[in-house]
């Protein structure tokens, strides 16, 4: 079987190059492991920027929709010392570039303006291989694809990335354990009060916690710790009283609205650990492959990677099109704003890694809120 754009993982990177593909009548499939849309939460908010993620809305045609998603007032920022004291308050007044979304939503938008069928649930990819002319994809269940231009848009552990480069993610040092509290005005007060009306951000040395107020009084909270994977393994996180417990352990002397986070999650603890690929992760052009997003510059949480996905979508999309019967012309236009644009994200990643959780948090992150104002 032959498409004419084939794109693994329907994740915002690779149904933003779809719908752009689309707006232009190029047609593509794109196949995703998850078996539909609704199979899995989709993370919490997203602040989609005007700098990247808004400029791929709009390549994408969907900006009045995008509208209608924005959570107001979610842009105030504030950063807490772990004693609760606010060190740094910035108020949402309507002019910030940055609103809020739900991750969910903004997909579920992009899935909804492709034609039927265009994403094939169900298909996890196994494998990838180069053809005397074109690639295969094999997928899981043993069926396989042949496609003259590739498109990895599949995240951290990419099945296409070794066809480019034989990187892969290593560990950042830091993990986030993942909690929900819910209806959390009427129950935790305290803790509502703390995280505000948009982020919460609480620092110290090795220890952080990023905290969003979503809808219906939800608080949605990455507990952030700076350890070793094996630190990790040694704590069951199938046995969630338990793993609350070991996680909290680490925050002792903490205000207690802040340890809530923790403590009183309505859901089990998930672990979620951060994975980079080196700064400067680049290839030579292979005809007919390439990357967008995670699975081209992976790097530790740092608000950027979700916009970043996006606007490599909507690029790659702007390009196949400005370059009719010139795949290789658009690829390599692609990678050229891509690689550069990548790496220096990356490093402001690894730099507001080490703000965070280094020897000088929260001083550190708090001059440079205090110098940006
Ligand atoms: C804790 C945490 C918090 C974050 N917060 C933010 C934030 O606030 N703002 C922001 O901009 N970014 C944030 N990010 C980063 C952001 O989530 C990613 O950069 C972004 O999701 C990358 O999009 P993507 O489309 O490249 O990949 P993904 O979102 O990972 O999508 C990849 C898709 O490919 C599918 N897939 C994977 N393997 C296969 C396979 N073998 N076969 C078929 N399909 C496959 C997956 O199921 C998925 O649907 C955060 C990340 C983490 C871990």
């Amino acid at each position: 079987m032959n498409t004419s754009v084939t794109i693994v993982g329907a994740g915002l990177g690779g149904l933003t190059l779809a719908r752009v593909l689309h707006v232009h009548g190029i047609p593509a499939a794109v196949y995703e492991a998850e078996p539909s849309p609704a199979s899995r939460a989709q993370g919490g908010l997203l602040d989609i920027h005007d700098y990247n993620g808004q400029l791929a809305v709009e390549a994408a045609g969907l900006t009045a929709e995008f509208r209608s998603l924005i959570l107001e007032g979610r842009q105030e920022l504030r950063l807490v010392s772990h004693d609760g004291t606010v060190l740094f308050k910035q108020p949402d007044d309507g002019t910030g570039g940055r609103p809020e979304v739900h991750r969910g939503e903004l997909r579920q938008l992009l899935i909804d303006s492709l034609p039927e069928g265009t994403v094939h649930w169900g298909h996890k990819v196994s494998g990838v291989r180069a053809l005397a002319q074109g690639c295969e994809v094999a997928f899981a269940d043993g069926g396989t694809v042949t496609t003259d231009l590739l498109v990895g848009a599949d995240g951290a552990w990419s099945k296409v990335r070794p066809l480019l480069s034989s990187a892969k993610p290593e560990y950042s040092g830091v993990s986030s354990v993942e909690t929900f509290l819910h209806d959390s005005d009427r129950l935790f007060p305290a803790t509502a009060e703390a995280v505000g009306g948009g982020m919460l951000l609480v620092l110290a040395p090795g220890h952080g916690i990023t905290a969003h107020r979503e809808r219906d009084g939800i608080l949605h909270a990455y507990i952030g710790l700076q350890r070793p994977l094996e630190w990790f393994d040694g704590i069951d996180f199938t046995a969630p009283a338990a793993a609350t417990a070991r996680i909290a352990a680490e925050y002792e002397g903490w205000s207690t609205a802040l340890t809530t986070l923790i403590t009183e999650s309505a859901t089990a603890p998930v672990l979620r650990p951060h994975y980079g690929l080196p700064i400067e992760h680049r290839w030579e052009r292979v005809p007919g492959v390439t990357l967008i997003g995670d699975a081209a510059h992976l790097a530790p949480p740092n608000g950027e990677g979700a916009n970043l996905a996006m606007l490599d979508g909507a690029e790659l999309g702007l390009a196949l099109a400005a370059h009719p019967g010139d795949v290789e012309g658009a690829l390599a236009e692609y990678e050229q704003a891509m690689f550069p644009r990548g790496a220096e994200t990356a490093a402001e990643g690894a730099h507001l890694q080490r703000q965070m959780f280094g020897p000088d948090a929260p001083h550190g992150l708090l001059a440079e809120f205090v110098a940006g104002t």
